[in-house]
């Protein structure tokens, strides 16, 4: 028997993120975070943060991280927005931005959680292709639409897209917002940030979950003009006027000051993800030129899954998507050198 109160409940379909295996030995390349610790500084923060503070509630506009981010990006105030991760930013942008009863417009081929906002947020949505080898093609973004948002670097597929084909897109778009969604940038993608001041319609999405080793920290931001950011603040605090803790404003304003350790650890995975493609090469694999923290390879031949449930049973977590598209390709976060090595021997063992 169903009861009648049924009806009033919001049905979604959620995201599901990534597992996060608890067990001794696993090597966990599934979910694109750093595999060096966050900075030195960050330490030392944490080990000072009075623990009496921590009954009073934290400052609602998150001064101390937000001040840290407009410096460190050379931008003014009033010019960033942040949030629990980004995917609380992202959420709440789309639910600020994409108001209109025209499709928002994403590719079909991308960060899965976009699919799921539009849904719980009633937004209506299409998808258009990526070209056979996995790129955005720039033109499919000049039809009508309510808005639009793109992962640069893309993810799953890892592959970067050229300041200028993105400029396209927003000069074309001036009257919807579009979000730049720049998670993986700092490896090795080409930013629109420099645009920011060009076009009113941009905002930009980051996170310190990958590059910043903090994805346990919960700390995402947005940069954009400061109509944009009060846009977004208004509807945060018609929610929650308290997202950021004490705690991760802190931590976040402590990671941007040690920048020296951030640039180091950022050449590393770069050397790494480098060498572990060649590998993969060698042992068979197509791996597409990655611009981010992880790689999307697949072995003619051989099914993705059958390689994610065999490396699995090795202790080797990597992510594997079911689309129609990606199926056959694994996403392979670059760990350290020795996570690499034993990953290599799994697959020497396993294939
Ligand atoms: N955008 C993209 C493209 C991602 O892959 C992720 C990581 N799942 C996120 C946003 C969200 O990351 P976080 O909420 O940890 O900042």
């Amino acid at each position: 028997m169903t009861n009648k109160w049924e009806d009033n409940i919001r049905k979604v379909t959620p995201y599901v993120p990534g597992e996060q295996p608890q067990g001794t030995g696993i090597i966990k390349l599934n979910t694109n975070e750093n595999p060096y610790p966050p900075s030195p500084g960050v330490y030392e923060t944490f080990q000072e943060l009075d623990v009496t503070r921590f009954a009073l509630y934290p400052d609602p506009s998150a001064t101390e991280l937000v001040r840290g981010l407009e410096t460190y990006y050379g931008l003014e105030e009033g010019q960033v927005f942040v949030g629990v991760g980004s995917d609380d930013v992202l959420s709440l942008a789309f639910l600020t931005f994409f108001n209109s009863d025209k499709p928002i417009l994403f590719p079909d081929v991308t960060y899965s959680f976009y699919p799921v906002w539009a849904d719980v947020y009633r937004i209506p949505y299409e998808c258009p292709a990526l070209d056979e080898d996995f790129r955005i093609r720039a033109e499919d973004y000049k039809k009508e639409n309510g808005g639009i948002v793109i992962a640069n670097p893309n993810a799953p597929t890892s592959l970067g897209m050229k300041r200028s084909e993105l400029e396209e897109i927003i000069r074309s778009n001036p009257d919807v917002i579009v979000i730049i969604d720049e998670a993986y940038v700092d490896f090795g993608g080409e930013t629109v940030l420099p645009l920011l001041d060009t076009y009113e319609n941009l905002l930009v999405v980051r996170t310190y979950s990958k590059s910043r080793s903090l994805a346990g920290m919960r700390i995402g931001f947005a940069m954009g003009n400061r109509r944009l950011i009060q846009a977004m603040t208004d509807v945060k605090e018609s929610i929650n006027s308290y997202t950021m803790t004490t705690a991760s404003i802190r931590i976040g304003a402590a990671s941007l000051r040690d920048e020296d350790y951030f640039q180091e650890r950022l050449k590393q995975v770069v050397a790494t993800r480098k060498w572990t493609k060649a590998e993969l090469e060698k042992r068979g694999f197509e791996v597409l030129d990655s611009r981010t923290n992880f790689l999307f390879a697949k072995k003619p031949g051989v099914s993705g899954q059958e390689i994610f449930e065999k490396l699995r049973r090795e202790k080797i977590f990597v992510r594997h998507f079911n689309g129609e598209r990606i199926k056959d390709y694994l996403r392979i976060t670059v760990g350290t050198d020795e996570q690499m090595i034993s990953l290599f021997d799994a697959l020497d063992k396993i294939l």
